[in-house]
């Protein structure tokens, strides 16, 4: 059964554990005699031998989704930042939004005002904080929302009033209609004497997004964002919004959450930026990140602070897996080291077999196109 190492498999089928390896590793796959075996690598195993692996209905405790389902009692629910990215045309003024929010709303570092980059940061506005997703907002959206990982709750279109409405605008709408993410315009580079708000507001009339001055329900925001105008209305629109949505979570469970980001460092191994979603996470916890796993052995806030604990809508940068993972992959906590490592082992085996299948079939579709 899953779980069990080749040696204890080895008994059951009375074979060498030698020879089970070679098997395995004929099939495409790495096995030590002391590794935990997944449930799909041991029915490879059972079927080599001639033995019909029965069915068994258990909740599969690799499957990180599960971690993710929504039943928190109300009572444990209290209320979170909102998370927000920022979408828009190229040259619309997304980089230099963000910029300005980093560079006069973010408080420095201990660390000599050394600002890395994470892929997302912290903003607050009447001691109310607001995080923001520092990645192209494209990506955050495809990559997340392909592997199931809904993280933001407001989308920020950008549309430069002296440009309107162009095709990444009408894309962006798209993608935050898709998602149903409440939609919050700004319309910026309005210190441009060209500038033409009302223009702007009439072209996104045609997309559904009507200012509430005409009726409709969509917040509209005249900014600068070069010369730092009415960033402030902007950051309290979004608050008002977040209120709206009542965004919730529970801060006290083992947390779990979504990779904004994540590199190899030579020096510092596997890193990734998390969002926490669920619950605390905290130096020590013994994780699961896509198909890596270890325990948190270094965190950092926005500001490349040495932190302690995160909570809901946290943005932090972890070391201590064994692998870097992918952005849009799920993590979550697990009580014991022993099961965080087995979760993991088994999603890195699984994600090996499949690996392995599609080169299979891709060797067998090249051979079919040669023949
Ligand atoms: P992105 O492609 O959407 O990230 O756009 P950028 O932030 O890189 O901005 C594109 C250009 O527009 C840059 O030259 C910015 O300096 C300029 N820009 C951005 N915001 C403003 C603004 O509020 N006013 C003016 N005049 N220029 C802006
Ligand atoms: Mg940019």
């Amino acid at each position: 059964t899953e779980g069990m190492n080749i040696q204890e498999i080895s008994k059951i089928f009375h074979r060498d554990a030698s020879e089970i390896i070679k098997k395995l590793l004929l099939s495409g796959v790495m096995a030590n005699q002391n590794q935990a075996l997944s449930k799909e690598v041991i029915e490879l195993i059972a079927l080599e031998y001639g033995v019909e692996p029965e069915e068994k209905v258990v909740v599969d405790k690799a499957d990180l989704e599960i971690y993710f389902e929504d039943n928190e009692d109300e009572e444990l629910l209290t209320s979170r930042p909102p998370v927000v990215t920022i979408m828009g045309h190229v040259d619309h003024g997304k980089t230099t939004l963000l910029d300005q929010l980093r560079h006069t709303r973010v408080t420095e570092g201990e660390a000599g005002g050394i600002t890395q980059h994470i892929g997302a940061y912290q903003v607050e506005i009447e001691g109310k904080p607001i995080t923001f997703l520092d990645t192209p907002g494209h990506e955050a959206f495809t990559t997340m929302r392909a592997r199931g990982a809904d993280i933001t709750d407001i989308t920020i279109i950008v549309v430069a009033a002296n440009d309107g409405v162009m095709p990444q605008t009408i894309e962006a709408i798209n993608h935050a209609k898709a998602a149903n993410v409440p939609i919050i315009v700004a319309i910026n580079k309005v210190d441009l004497p060209e500038a033409n708000p009302d223009r702007v507001m009439q072209e996104l009339s045609e997309y559904g997004l009507i200012p509430e001055a005409w009726g409709g329900d969509t917040i509209f925001v005249q900014i600068s964002a070069k010369y730092n105008q009415n960033i402030d209305e902007l950051l309290e629109m979004i608050l008002l919004v977040a209120e709206v949505e009542e965004l919730t979570a529970n801060s006290n469970r083992l947390a779990v959450g979504t990779v904004i980001e994540a590199r190899l460092d030579k020096a510092q191994g596997a890193t990734a930026t998390l969002l926490v979603q669920q619950g605390t996470l905290r130096i020590g916890d013994p994780i699961v990140v896509g198909n890596s796993y270890g325990k948190v052995r270094t965190m950092l806030n926005d500001n490349g602070r040495r932190i302690r604990s995160a909570g809901p809508a946290t943005p932090v940068e972890i070391t201590g897996l064994n692998d870097a993972p992918q952005a849009g992959d799920l993590f979550v906590v697990f009580e014991d080291e022993k099961s965080a490592r087995m979760a993991g082992e088994e999603r890195a085996q699984r994600a090996q077999l499949e690996q392995r299948d599609t080169k299979k079939k891709v060797t067998l579709d090249n051979l079919f196109e040669s023949l």
